[in-house]
């Protein structure tokens, strides 16, 4: 059956914890699209870096490792998957060891090249929503629709909190601290900083429920680009 949405790429950036995720995958199921998570893949390549005990603040070493890796994606909105050099990382790249480093690996301009051209790969066609940092500036500047997801920081860390085990939980005041820092570096690094496309939806999402943001977006799709 033809779907009015088969070449449609929808990018959605954001903070930390805005509650991209759920959202993004949300749309995409309610749309009937594919879903990409670009954070996941960052996370993946830092698994790999982890694994292999390279120090995370030698961006050369790292440069060096990132271009054998091989991160596969799989798309489905409902059980989307990742994998590194074939083995089932989605435990792994949840970690706070993997957290913790993330931001310093994906600021390495090589890392970026390579894991941005295997997601633009997986974009290609459409059909697609991919939720990242800079997908609406970078990876799919094209895309139809770019929504940018905010939430109020103590919001966002309860959410965050409420993501853990109990093992992982902790202060919320640290983990807003967390989330805050991850936010600061990610904005700061000169390749692809988190920022906001001149032409994105600013989408606050504090004081509304998942359900009434995936409406939202869902709306602003019909609205500008089946309308
Ligand atoms: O989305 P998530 O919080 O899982 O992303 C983890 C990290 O991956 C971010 O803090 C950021 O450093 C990096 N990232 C990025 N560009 C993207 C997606 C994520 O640099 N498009």
């Amino acid at each position: 059956m033809d779907c009015p949405f088969d070449e449609l790429v929808i990018a959605i950036d954001g903070t930390a914890g805005s509650g991209k995720s759920s959202a993004s995958r949300g749309v995409a199921s309610r749309l009937g699209l594919r879903y990409l998570d670009t954070g996941a893949m960052y996370r993946a390549m830092t698994w790999r870096m982890l694994l292999d005990r390279i120090n995370v603040t030698d961006a050369a070493a790292v440069a060096d490792r990132a271009d054998s890796v091989v991160i596969g994606s799989g798309t489905n909105p409902e059980l989307p998957t990742i994998t590194l050099d074939g083995m089932d990382v989605a435990l792994e790249i949840r970690s706070d060891q993997t957290t913790a480093a993330v931001s310093e690996v994906s600021a390495v301009p090589h890392v970026r090249e390579v894991v941005v051209a295997r997601q633009r790969e997986i974009i290609d066609g459409g059909g697609i929503v991919v939720e990242g940092r800079d997908i609406g500036t970078v990876v799919a500047p094209d895309a139809a629709l770019k929504i940018y997801l905010t939430a109020d920081p103590q919001a966002r860390a309860a959410r965050r909190a409420a993501e853990m085990t109990v093992e992982q939980r902790r202060e919320l005041s640290a983990v807003e601290a967390a989330l805050l820092k991850r936010d600061a570096y990610d904005s700061g690094r000169t390749t692809a900083p988190l920022a906001v496309a001149s032409d994105a939806v600013a989408v606050d999402s504090t004081y509304l429920t998942l359900t009434e943001v995936v409406d939202l977006i869902v709306a602003l799709v019909h609205e500008r680009v089946a309308g």
